[in-house]
C-alpha cells in the first residue's frame, strides 16, 4: 500500500506542535543582536563544525582584525590563518573575503539597511553574495535584524520532515518556504529553535527516541522509527 500524499499541516496542527514543544523546551528567551555582517560571517564558519570551533575561529578573525573592511583587505591566506579551527579554513576564508568584497560599496561595509526592506528583497539580495544559501539568509534576517524567517538546518530539516511538516524529499528552498507559510507570525524564532532543540536532543538521525518523545502522539514517523 503506497503512502497517502503530502498535504501540507493545517494551522491547528503547527500550533499543537508548538504548544507540546513549548511545553518541554519553554520559549527562548532573544532579542535581534542588530549586527548582520557578524552574522554572516558566523554563519559561514559554522558549516561543517562544531559550535564550539566555530566560536574559535569567529573570536581569532575578530582578535586579529578591528574591523570587517581589515579582513576584506586582508591577504586570503591571513584570514584562512585566523579561521582555521573552525575547519575547511581554505574554502571559508576565500568565502569570506568574496562576500565582504560583494557588499561594500566606496569601501563602506553595512547590511543596515536590509532592515528597511521586505523579507523577500532581503532574502534575494543576501542570496546573490557569493556561496548564500537561504539558511544564512534566514540566520541574518533572523537572528540579526529581528525579521520574519526561519533557518531551516539539518536538525529542523529532518524533524520537520518526521513530523510531516514537509513534503518528504522536498529540497531546502522549498523547506525554507513551508516553514515561513506554516509558522504564525512573531513564533519564528521560538519553532526554529525549539525543532533544532527536538533534533539534538531526541529525534536523532540515526536512533530517534520515539517511546521517550513528547511528540509521538501526534507524529506520523512515530511508529516506523520506534526504537
Ligand atoms: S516520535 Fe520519533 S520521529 Fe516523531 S518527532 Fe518524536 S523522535 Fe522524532
Amino acid at each position: 500500500m503506497s503512502a497517502a500524499p503530502w498535504k501540507r499541516p493545517p494551522a491547528r496542527r503547527v500550533r499543537a506542535i508548538r504548544d507540546r514543544l513549548r511545553l518541554v523546551y519553554g520559549v527562548p528567551g532573544w532579542s535581534a543582536h542588530g549586527q548582520p555582517i557578524a552574522e554572516l560571517v558566523l554563519t559561514v564558519l559554522s558549516q561543517s563544525t562544531n559550535d564550539r570551533n566555530r566560536d574559535v575561529a569567529y573570536l581569532r578573525l575578530r582578535e586579529r582584525f578591528a574591523t570587517w573592511d581589515e579582513v576584506r583587505r586582508a591577504p586570503v591566506d591571513e584570514i584562512e590563518d585566523a579561521i582555521r579551527p573552525g575547519g575547511i579554513s581554505k574554502v571559508k576564508s576565500a568565502r569570506i573575503k568574496s562576500i565582504l568584497e560583494a557588499i561594500a560599496v566606496d569601501g563602506e561595509l553595512s547590511l543596515d539597511w536590509l532592515a528597511q526592506r521586505s523579507v523577500a528583497e532581503a532574502q534575494a539580495y543576501l542570496c546573490s553574495l557569493p556561496g548564500v544559501g537561504r539558511k544564512t539568509a534566514a540566520c541574518v534576517l533572523l537572528f540579526a535584524l529581528g525579521m520574519r524567517d526561519v533557518p531551516v538546518d539539518t536538525h529542523v530539516s529532518r524533524v520537520g520532515t518526521r513530523l510531516g511538516l514537509f513534503r518528504p524529499r522536498a529540497p531546502f528552498q522549498e523547506m525554507h518556504d513551508e516553514m515561513l507559510s506554516i509558522t504564525p507570525p512573531g513564533q519564528e524564532l521560538e519553532l526554529h529553535v525549539n525543532l533544532l532543540r527536538h533534533g539534538r536532543r531526541t529525534c536523532h538521525a540515526r536512533r530517534p527516541q520515539c517511546r521517550a518523545c513528547a511528540l509521538a502522539r501526534m507524529c506520523p514517523s512515530a511508529h516506523a522509527l520506534s526504537v
